[in-house]
């Protein structure tokens, strides 16, 4: 709403050519002249939505260090023929770590376990969805002896 410019009603005004002059005015005052155009309705400028796509939902994964890790790790570095002092020297981890490790006294942080993973080429990490029920990767190769019992287990531990 404005003002009319002939008559000051506030009203929707139109433009409307009056006697020569373009005039904002109002329907009212309209008449006495040609009306040249109806101001569009313009709806109050909303300010813009943030581009806030709720995240998905991302489905909590629960990764757990398997139980023989001790002998997977160990038995791999062996394999690739270097001693634990040439092994940590390449993971960059101080050598009483692997020492631990290989004798199980040292769990591997997630972290860890992912480097140890990929120097070594073996499975250290179990993920499982948040149900904690289907075992997302489940490489159930011979003597793994990962039963779910262990994966309770290991659950319970967490909690
Ligand atoms: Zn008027």
């Amino acid at each position: 709403m404005s003002t009319c410019d002939m008559c000051g009603k506030e009203a929707e005004l139109v433009k409307a050519r009056i006697e020569g002059t373009l005039l904002d005015v109002c329907d009212e005052c309209a008449r006495f002249g040609e009306i040249v155009e109806r101001r569009a309705f313009r709806p109050k400028e909303l300010p813009q939505r943030q581009a806030a796509a709720p995240k998905p939902k991302r489905k909590e994964i629960l990764q757990i260090i398997v139980t023989d890790y001790a002998d997977k790790i160990k038995n791999a570095r062996e394999k690739m023929g270097l001693t634990q002092e040439e092994f940590s020297k390449k993971l960059n981890e101080r050598v009483s770590i692997m020492q631990k490790m290989e004798a199980g006294q040292f769990k591997p942080s997630i972290d860890l376990a992912r480097k140890l993973e990929r120097e070594l080429h073996v499975h250290l990490v179990e993920q499982y969805d948040e149900a904690g029920e289907i075992p997302l990767s489940t490489p159930k190769t011979k003597g793994e002896g990962f039963t779910l019992g262990d994966f309770v287990k290991v659950r319970k531990k967490h909690h």
